[in-house]
């Protein structure tokens, strides 16, 4: 069978790798500790999932728009302009099959064959392989540990050439768990408008802030140039739902509609119920769960930081990079020798990027009392690799 092109240039992600590596252990009988995979580990709240069960006992409507259901529409746009005191319309929103749907649905309505598309580095690596699928070239910008991983707005201008259309940028940020300011959210909001290049914001992780607060890049207006990416993933633990959305401005809202239709026709209906019900209902819940979530991270602040191996402290998201440079093995050597030899699943620091080879990215979504224990064996494995070397 001759494949398209386009799936041999696809590079598939660690982190999946590292999934499966923990699975076939876990069928010989290995217990894992999973550090691998960013998402939360709650059930989606009770109260969502009563509603939508509710639904189902009487009627659903069938297909929806490809743009999505307009009273979903309409919460998400109500959610957007409260957040950030500005005036959002239904047609500045297009609901999506998860925010893994929305960059490839941007990405897909803006970037040509020779465009260069700018994306972080470390990064997830889903930016660039929506970019490889449609054809254009991925540019990796740096986010420097030494600055805390925020964005030098003035350096990645400098990467501009006449082929850029589209910087994706990611505030909080998987894998790194930095929040940037107000002051480089606009940097990039004016970036975008001065230079008349498209810029994507993804705010996937903006409930999930333990240290200052979330700047969306619309906060300074929905302008021509900017397009705003979130979901129900993380906030309302609705990672399976697959369900996000897209705010931009009506040309790109429109672009990205007429392209839902020959790959999905529109998002799940009984996903869009779900989550009306979770933004139109109580959001307690969201602040309950970035609680435990803050607590875990606390704990492997507490174990790692002293050894001086976390790259940051992260002040969002659910995530910490680790450098495990010192061991003198690659980010995928050393997270396949820790599941075989410690039985901790982590992600391999180069598959967000060619920069990111010195770490391995944890998720801390998970209990603190396993992420302790993990970040114990993390630490054992080290001095053994440092010994043996
Ligand atoms: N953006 C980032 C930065 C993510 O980490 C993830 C999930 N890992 C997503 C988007 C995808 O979210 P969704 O489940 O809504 O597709």
């Amino acid at each position: 069978m001759t494949t398209a092109h386009r799936v041999d240039e696809i590079v598939p992600s660690g982190i999946r790798a590292l999934m499966m590596m923990a699975a076939q252990a876990e069928r010989r009988g290995a217990s894992v500790i999973h550090m691998e995979v960013g998402q939360p580990y709650f059930d989606t709240p009770a109260h969502i999932r009563s509603a939508v069960a509710e639904r189902l006992g009487s009627h659903l409507p069938g297909y929806t728009p490809n743009i999505g259901l307009l009273s979903l529409r309409e919460a998400v746009a109500r959610r957007v302009a409260e957040r950030n005191s500005i005036s959002v319309s239904v047609d500045n929103v297009c609901i999506t099959s998860g925010a893994v749907m929305g960059v490839a649905l941007a990405v897909q309505a803006l970037v040509n064959p020779t465009d260069e598309v700018l994306v972080p580095d470390p990064g997830w690596p889903n930016y660039r392989s929506a970019v490889t699928v449609a054809g254009g070239t991925a540019v990796s910008y740096a986010l420097e540990a030494s600055r805390g991983f925020s964005i030098d707005v003035s350096a990645l201008e400098r990467l501009i050439t006449d082929r850029t259309k589209l910087i994706v940028v990611n505030s909080p940020s998987n894998p790194t768990g930095a929040v940037f300011d107000a002051q480089a959210m606009r940097d990039l909001s004016d970036l975008a408008e001065q230079r008349g290049i498209y810029l994507l914001s993804d705010e996937i992780y903006e409930d999930l802030v333990f240290e200052g607060r979330h700047h969306s890049i619309v906060q300074f207006g929905l302008t021509d140039h900017v397009l705003m990416l979130s979901g129900v993933s993380k906030s309302y633990a609705m990672t399976g739902w697959r369900l996000g959305w897209l705010v931009a401005g009506e040309p790109v809202i429109q672009a990205a509609a007429k392209l839902v239709e020959p790959l999905t026709s529109c998002p799940v209906t009984v996903s869009q119920v779900a989550a009306e019900v979770a933004l139109t209902g109580p959001q307690d819940c969201v602040e309950s769960m970035r609680g435990s979530y803050a607590q875990t991270l606390r704990v492997v602040v507490d174990l790692l930081g002293p050894t001086g191996l976390l790259a940051v402290e992260p002040q969002g998201a659910f995530y910490v990079l680790v450098d495990i440079s010192s061991s003198g093995r690659s980010s995928a050597e050393f997270a396949e020798s820790l599941l075989a030899a410690q039985g901790v699943a982590v992600a391999p620091g180069s598959t967000f990027g060619p920069l990111s080879d010195r770490y391995v990215r944890l998720s801390t979504a998970l209990p603190a009392d396993a992420a302790a224990e993990g970040c114990r064996r993390i630490l054992a494995h080290l001095d053994d690799l440092r010994r043996s070397a």
